[in-house]
């Protein structure tokens, strides 16, 4: 209801209210004036029947002092004049009636009794009439004196017609001057109404214009200085406000089209010189990549070409350590040989630092024994330490009955550098490694490595800088001790890529302190299962097998022939992959050691001619890989092509013996072709890399 009446336009309001108000206040100015009236005319009754009963209380006197009852009825009777009255009685002192009237109506009313016989009573009852008791008759009790003594009551009772007939008529009356009222009201409040919704809607109606056709310049016009006149002064000025600050934007909005026009032309410069740019840029790109391409079989190439003399050098140096030598002469190998060595050491450290400069070095977790691992690397450092005349301590806690998985090749490097160092930088005292499994939880622990010695120390300066590459501690130490610098800073990357930490403690002249903290999940270790003898190695026998080597150097064919044949083993050399694939297609091997990087046709491509051939015959023949090349691809490149294993060179007499015993079929004529040796094999693949 009051939304409704809130809803309305506000001319409807206005009128209502004035309408409302207007009703209100003439209903109750004329129910004020009908309560007045009412009352007055009652009051009149009331004086006029008061009148009647006196007189006729003097007319009765004599008839109650001489006891004459037919005369105070004929007296009484008399009143019939008066429509009005319904009865009258006439009681004496002791409260009978003495004579009493009833007109027609008053008999057939029949609630006109006669009164009580109590005088006193009804005094007090007429004196408590009023005018709002309506469905009473009118009642008017005097009493009668005679000779200052009162000798009875008269009692008049009147019907107050005058009474309804009035209200009747005043409501009549009311309600015709109501609704004329309400008319001329209605009319009024129309017309009047206007002077503040007039305004108002002339407010609206320039609203309305204004946001339909956005035209600020419209005002409205004040007609009076009333609120409503302030309220048009505020609108006005909000107007003027707004068609100004329009006019500002559209200046500004052509000033800034002109700057967007500027700048577009700015850009498109730009642009043009950018998309020169990445043109540039992509060719600089192709140009990088060709020579980081470039630089990675250059890398390739070099690893190849340097391992394949040495793998000369190294190998002769072994054979001929097997010939008959004075004591002179074998000094003067081991030193050849330790140099081969350290060279080999030098080129590895050099692939690795540059595996890892280009984020190519990637982990191989494996799930290892860390004991047998910290033994097995330790073990020829240990002997190099006792040499020296150092004592060496290690102690590994912690691993007992757990397999540790990390990428045991990069452990084994971290451990070697760490510990070479610490013999090569110690004249006297000791070495100790200290490694242990620091529990996390169940499946997660933090591996700790310490290696400490009393060696030469570093300085504080030092510490700083030690882990960069090509970094030593001055230049002295490369002219005493040997090295590049690269040790530390692989050792650290390595760390790093294994998701932990290094550093070092180490005081000048008392010795150093380097601590690895790897973290690294662990599992239980399998209960182990009694290992069953290698049947198949002992079913093999050396003599009389063949072994095919596919090489075109011509110092690396003479190692490896007389490598083999001092084990026993018959061997035939082919110069390149071509040559190889015609002799196998004569003739049948036990075993083929293949060279991946040969003229007119590579060990790659000889080996997948040879598993194409092998795909009809349905025969196998287990290749080796004999590889210089010791990076990733070039190992997976061999897997793809279909061998078996791969042998790095340069390698010894003990490593070409094992290789050889382990794909050579066993004597009962079974190719030892296992996918699982396989499998291993090429998974070890990854952790030489
Ligand atoms: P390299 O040993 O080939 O020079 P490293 O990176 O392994 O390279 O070591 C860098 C330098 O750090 C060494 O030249 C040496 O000055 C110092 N250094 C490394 N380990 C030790 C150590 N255990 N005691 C004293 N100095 C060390």
């Amino acid at each position: 209801m009051t939304s409704r009446f809130n809803d309305m336009p506000i001319k409807n309001k206005l009128t209502m209210m004035i309408m409302g108000t207007t009703t209100i206040v003439v209903i109750i100015a004329f129910l004020a004036f009908f309560v007045y009236q009412l009352d007055a005319t009652w009051q009149d009754n009331k004086n006029k029947l008061t009148s009647v009963a006196r007189i006729t209380g003097l007319n009765v006197a004599a008839a109650i002092t001489f006891h004459e009852q037919q005369s105070a009825a004929d007296t009484l009777a008399a009143l019939s004049v008066e429509p009005s009255v319904l009865a009258a009685f006439v009681i004496k002192p002791n409260g009978q009636i003495f004579a009493q009237y009833r007109s027609l109506s008053g008999m057939a009313n029949k609630h006109v009794q006669e009164p009580s016989p109590k005088i006193d009573e009804l005094i007090a009852e007429a004196s408590t009439e009023s005018f709002w008791s309506f469905d009473k008759d009118l009642e008017a009790v005097e009493p009668i004196i005679f000779d200052h003594q009162q000798i009875g009551l008269v009692i008049i009772r009147s019907q107050p017609t005058n009474l309804l007939a009035k209200t009747r008529w005043f409501i009549e009356f009311t309600a015709g001057i109501l609704a004329l009222i309400f008319i001329i009201i209605y009319f009024l409040s129309s017309r009047l109404q206007q002077v503040i919704s007039g305004p108002i809607l002339h407010l609206v109606e320039i609203m309305r214009t204004i946001s339909e056709q956005k035209n600020y310049c419209l005002r409205v016009k004040k007609e009076t200085n009333d609120e409503v006149g302030t309220l048009f002064d505020g609108f006005n000025e909000m107007l003027e406000n707004i068609e100004t600050r329009d006019k500002q934007l559209e200046l500004h909005r052509e000033n800034l089209e002109q700057q967007i026009a500027l700048r577009t032309n700015d850009l498109s410069d730009t642009n043009r010189k950018l998309e020169d740019m990445i043109v540039e840029l992509k060719l600089a790109k192709e140009t990088a990549e060709t020579a980081s391409k470039a630089k990675s079989e250059f890398l390739s190439n070099m690893s190849h070409e340097i391992r394949t003399p040495l793998h000369a050098v190294l190998g002769m140096t072994e054979l001929l350590d097997h010939t008959e030598l004075t004591e002179e002469q074998r000094k003067l190998l081991t030193t050849i040989h330790s140099a081969g060595k350290t060279l080999i050491g030098l080129i590895s450290n050099i692939l690795d630092f540059s595996k890892i400069e280009a984020g190519k070095m990637v982990l191989d977790y494996v799930a290892i024994d860390l004991l047998s691992t910290f033994n097995e690397t330790i073990a020829p450092i240990v002997q190099m330490a006792e040499q020296k005349g150092l004592k060496v301590e290690i102690c590994i806690e912690g691993t007992d009955g757990l397999l540790v998985l990390v990428d045991p090749t990069r452990l084994k490097q971290i451990l070697t550098n760490l510990i070479y160092n610490a013999v090569k930088f110690t004249v006297q005292g000791k070495i100790s490694v200290h490694s242990s499994l620091r529990r996390q939880s169940d499946n997660n622990a933090d591996l700790l490595i310490e290696v400490t010695d009393t060696g030469i120390g570093i300085s504080t300066d030092a510490k700083a800088t030690i882990f960069d590459s090509f970094t030593q501690e001055d230049g002295s130490t490369t002219r005493k001790y040997g090295g590049t610098g690269l040790g530390l800073a692989i050792t650290k990357k390595l760390v790093s890529l294994m998701g932990g930490e290094i550093s070092i403690e180490s005081e000048l002249g008392k010795g150093s302190t380097f601590l690895v903290i790897i973290p690294c999940q662990t599992q239980n270790k399998p209960l182990t299962v009694e290992a069953t003898p290698d049947c198949a190695a002992d079913r093999k026998e050396i003599k009389g097998t063949s072994i095919l080597v596919v090489e075109d150097n011509a110092d690396n064919q003479n190692v490896v022939r007389q490598m083999l044949e001092m084990f026993g083993f018959r061997v035939d050399i082919a110069g390149n992959g071509l040559q190889a694939c015609e002799m196998t297609a004569h003739a049948t091997y036990d075993l083929i050691l293949m060279d991946c990087q040969m003229p007119v046709m590579d060990g790659f491509e000889a080996t997948r001619s040879i598993r194409e051939r092998e795909r009809l015959t349905g025969a196998h023949t287990n290749i080796v890989a004999l590889t210089g090349n010791v990076v990733t691809k070039d190992l997976e490149q061999c897997l793809i092509a279909g061998m078996d294993d791969y042998l790095g060179k340069p390698f010894s007499l003990q490593e070409i013996h094992t290789m050889a015993m382990k794909w050579l079929p066993a004597q009962d004529g079974t190719a030892d072709r296992n996918d699982d040796n396989r499998d291993e094999a090429w998974q070890g693949s990854a952790e030489v890399t």
